[in-house]
């Protein structure tokens, strides 16, 4: 992504294309501020307008990466050999195995590009051990190389490393910028993006994650409508029960979201029930932490009542698909259940 295509930051992305055009770039720098802002993003432009086959000038921008060709599209993809790229691995941290293979690596001239960009994001998550053995490279990088540090809590950078690198500050992006993001990049409406980014922090990430509805939340409101129909069949108290998965606040498109986040998590619940009254045992439950009242809710629900209330759910999940209205979805999923 080129640095004209990076929403905000316009300062900051300037001064990285100049030092770029001048060719005084600092082989080391720290690229801080808060998460999902654009950090990473503006470290991947400076590795293609390094690399780039025909890179573009303007007033603002002395250099910048065309993002078409050869160069540009293999650095987005991440398999351009020069442009190397560390981040945390399932542990959550980086390995010092990890630095110092591309400690190794950035010893040798670049194989076709220009020059060789290192990125370690998250580098708070780098241990200090780590950390050390990136010293001395920090210090005297080989000279075809430019090593980047991305981190959101830079003071949890050893002081030795923070002395090393130069460090550029990103500010969270406004809400206008954190929408505008949102609807170009991730599909969202207009006035959907515009409530995400109200509460967003200037953060895109952290607006994402609100799109994200709390799992958790969703099984407790799933669980209460199973324990709750299991034992009532008046249509009236059933019809208040639908409110336990539409209720909370949020734009049409979040309600429709969490109905349909809970009704997953309904299906879930189903598909267990079903299996422990076909006397499957706990090693195939979806749900194994609720084994005991799943037992209980199976000596109402018995494998034919729990087969049809799955069905039921499938149909429920359908129609909200087809944009039914989650109201009306809840209601008819409580009196067929
Ligand atoms: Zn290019």
């Amino acid at each position: 992504m080129p640095f004209r295509t990076i929403t905000g930051h316009s300062r900051v992305l300037s001064l990285l294309s100049g030092a770029i055009a001048r060719d005084s770039m600092p082989p080391a720098l720290l690229m801080a501020g808060p998460s999902g802002v654009g950090k990473r993003l503006a470290a991947i432009a400076v590795a293609q307008t390094f690399n780039c086959l025909q890179p573009t000038s303007s007033a603002e921008l002395p250099r910048d990466a065309c993002g078409e060709c050869a160069s540009c599209r293999r650095i987005a993809r991440g398999v351009h050999p020069d442009v190397i790229l560390v981040e945390p691995g399932d542990s959550g941290s980086i390995k010092i195995e990890q630095l110092r293979d591309v400690i190794d690596r950035a010893q040798y001239r670049p194989f076709e590009g220009k020059r060789r960009v290192v990125i370690i994001d998250q580098a708070d998550a780098a241990g200090e051990d780590a950390q050390s053995a990136l010293l001395k490279t920090l210090e005297e990088p080989p000279s075809a190389s430019t090593f980047i540090l991305v981190s959101s809590i830079p003071d949890a950078l050893l002081q030795t490393v923070l002395s090393r690198c130069p460090r550029l500050r990103f500010g969270p992006l406004t809400p206008a910028e954190v929408a505008r993001v949102l609807t170009a990049e991730h599909g969202y409406a207009e006035h959907d993006a515009r409530a995400a980014a109200a509460d967003a922090d200037g953060s895109v990430g952290r607006a994402l994650e609100a799109g994200g509805e709390d799992l958790t939340e969703a099984r407790e409101a799933a669980q209460r409508v199973l324990e709750e129909t299991a034992r009532n069949d008046d249509p009236v108290r059933r019809i208040g029960l639908a409110r336990a998965l539409t209720e909370g606040k949020g734009t049409p498109a979040e309600e429709r979201n969490r109905l349909a986040v809970r009704l997953r998590s309904l299906g879930s619940l189903l598909r267990d029930i079903g299996v422990l009254a076909g006397h499957g045992g706990p090693a195939m439950l979806a749900n194994a932490d609720l084994e005991s009242r799943l037992e209980k809710l199976a000596s109402s629900y018995d494998a034919a009542r729990a087969l049809h209330a799955y069905t039921v759910v499938d149909r429920a999940l359908v129609a909200l698909d087809r944009n039914a209205s989650p109201k009306v979805v809840a209601d008819w999923l409580l009196l067929e259940l």
